[in-house]
């Protein structure tokens, strides 16, 4: 741990932000993976438009954890070593898309986007103004989950449109 480093905290124990980031850490290796397997196994309507986005979104979620897991690491904490950890110290829980309808499966990824944005708006609160290091690094995170959200909201809009217009 560079003491210079660690000597920026505010107010704020080192412990108290690695255990917060460990799970958010444990979220974004889930995330990765949800988004892995569904764009393997997507079906319906559109799933090209869906299996690009998808695709996209596990990149980030991977480029998310590497994020996380060096500030881990900066502050003094040991990251998940186990992939059991990423189940049993997660916020955001695992859907698997055991239902491969692309509907289906935007719902259920839009549910983890929208409960990433409220884990990391919480990570903004805590270290507002007591380790600005965090407070950015997670500022960058949170902006990527409100655009992936957005995304699959407007892929999930379209295709509903689409449906309705095909209806009629
Ligand atoms: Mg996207
Ligand atoms: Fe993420
Ligand atoms: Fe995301």
């Amino acid at each position: 741990m560079g003491k210079r480093g660690i000597s920026l905290l505010r107010g704020i124990e080192a412990q108290t932000v690695y255990e917060l980031l460990n799970k958010a850490y444990c979220d974004e290796w889930l995330a990765y993976y949800q988004y892995f397997i569904e764009a393997k196994v997507v079906k319906g309507l559109m799933k090209d438009a869906a299996i690009v986005e998808l695709t996209q979104h596990a990149a980030d979620e991977l480029r998310h954890a590497t994020m996380v897991c060096d500030r881990i690491i900066q502050l003094g904490g040991i990251p998940a070593l186990h992939p059991a950890e990423w189940l049993t110290n997660c916020n955001c829980g695992y859907d698997a898309p055991s239902e491969p309808d692309v509907r289906k499966v935007l719902e259920q990824a839009i549910k983890g986007e929208q409960c990433a944005i409220g884990v990391y708006s919480n990570i903004l609160d805590i270290t507002r103004d007591k380790d600005i290091i965090t407070y950015d690094l997670v500022s960058q995170i949170l902006a990527d989950e409100v655009e992936h959200e957005e995304d699959l909201q407007a892929l999930f809009d379209d295709i509903e449109e689409f449906i309705q217009e095909f209806k009629k």
